[in-house]
């Protein structure tokens, strides 16, 4: 194929032709567009963008490269939730089992954690045993026989998103809105959905930095997917503090069973409860929003989706008597330091840019996608924004492989916190829905 008429044409702004884009989709997964020349492509793109027709023809080309999930009839909706990523966002964990046990398939294809930003499979695979790598026969198999399966992308799904995305990450071409609405929803499409329910993050630790940026992206992914035949919503959440007490993948997994076992923590719960309750009401199992919600609450309270979860686990080749016992360990990093407050009063700030950099640093994230990562590092403990504390009282607990590395971050810890002598005003979480 010749590429270069296509590159010329984004660069002046022409708007390309469905089965023009499709070709060349087709090509560059078939490795005969080199990346000089898709990587030149890709930053016209950037500066130019591209029209919804357009973005719709990447979006359908890019979930063709590759195997789509196809399911048995059943009166199951087939589901899914997506976060644009977060620190300390563990939602995915106790939300899936939930789904499966309020009668929905959960076909959940994932991703790794890259920079600050936390990924399910890295936090799933800090369980002994447990393997997210499943072909999408496995997905399928598993999906109909508990209602849940969280896997990664295989080798034979989405294989253009793969090559295309590591080449946006080394040509400064993410940030892309149309780019970003292709790449997620090729994936989100393969998984063959009735519904799906996005959490758009926005803050200092998030892709998107403003509400408004949030909102244009939650708008885009939500008419296509929509014109896509995937009912969806986008929830717009604040990122400004970390979700949760704990950040750091094994410490993650804890929290997210914590959650299973009716023991919050509150932001979390409120966050799993909202993306289930709204599931239930775009696939018409619930007329009210208050009514799914309170669905949603007493099912969590049953502890069937804690027992779903283990089944998962056990399903997807975990140990589960090594589970149970890591469970019940207070730490598993060598070295555990608390950072004590200097003074008394209201917790105003709690960085999460701050708190996903250390937890990074101390090895629980990594800087490139090759990268190894330490499950057992991590911050927990954390006290929120609204919560008073007294002088020497515990904000935090560092999980580090060593003394040095927890001193260094125990320091750095101190500036992600404020205090106040005021309660401070505290931003709702979930700030807005997008239909
Ligand atoms: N997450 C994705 O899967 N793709 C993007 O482009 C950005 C975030």
């Amino acid at each position: 194929m010749n590429f270069l008429p296509l590159i010329e044409a984004k660069r002046e702004g022409t708007p390309l032709p469905e089965e023009q884009l499709r070709a060349a989709i087709a090509a560059f997964t078939a490795g005969q567009i080199p990346d000089y020349q898709m990587a030149a492509f890709l930053m016209a793109v950037f500066f130019r963008g591209l029209n919804t027709d357009e973005t719709r023809a990447l979006t359908l080309a890019m979930r063709d490269s590759g195997e789509v999930l196809t399911f048995p009839e059943d009166p199951r909706p087939l589901v899914d939730k997506h976060s644009t990523g977060g620190v300390g966002d563990k939602v995915s964990l106790p939300l899936a089992p939930l789904l499966a046990c309020l009668g929905f398939r959960v076909p959940m294809v994932s991703g790794r954690g890259l920079g600050i930003t936390g990924g399910t499979l890295d936090k799933l695979e800090s369980i002994p045993g447990f393997t997210t790598q499943l072909t999408p026969g496995q997905i399928v198999e598993q999906v109909q026989r508990i209602g849940v399966a969280m896997a990664g992308q295989t080798g034979t799904m989405i294989p253009a998103d793969k090559k295309l995305y590591a080449l946006r990450d080394v040509t400064g071409t993410v940030p892309s809105i149309p780019l970003i609405t292709a790449s997620i929803l090729s994936k989100k499409l393969a998984e063959g959905l009735h519904a799906l329910i996005m959490d758009v993050k926005f803050g200092a630790a998030a892709f998107m930095q403003t509400r408004d940026q949030a909102r244009e992206l939650a708008k885009s992914i939500v008419t296509l997917a929509r014109e896509c035949g995937v009912n969806t919503r986008a929830l717009l959440t604040d990122m400004a503090t970390p979700l949760g007490r704990a950040a750091g993948n094994w410490l993650e997994v804890k929290e997210a069973v914590l959650c299973l076992e009716g023991h919050g923590p509150d932001d979390l719960q409120e966050l799993v409860i909202a993306c289930a309750a709204h599931l239930l009401v775009q696939t018409g199992k619930c007329r009210d929003i208050a009514v799914a919600q309170h669905l949603a609450l007493n099912c969590l309270a049953s502890r069937t989706p804690r027992r779903k979860f283990d089944e998962l686990v056990a399903a997807q080749g975990g140990d589960l008597e090594a589970f149970k016992h890591r469970l019940t360990l207070d730490h598993t990093a060598s070295v555990v330091l608390e950072l004590r407050s200097d003074d008394d009063g209201f917790v105003s700030r709690c960085d999460a840019r701050l708190v996903g950099e250390i937890v990074r640093d101390l090895g629980g994230g990594r800087m490139t996608k090759e990268a190894a990562i330490n499950p057992d590092v991590g911050i927990d403990q954390l006290a929120k924004p609204g919560e008073r504390v007294g002088e020497g009282s515990v904000l935090a607990h560092i999980h580090a492989t060593d003394r040095v590395s927890a001193e260094a971050a125990l320091e750095r810890l101190r500036h992600a916190f404020e205090l106040s002598d005021e309660l401070p005003p505290i931003p709702p979480l979930i700030q807005e829905v997008v239909e």
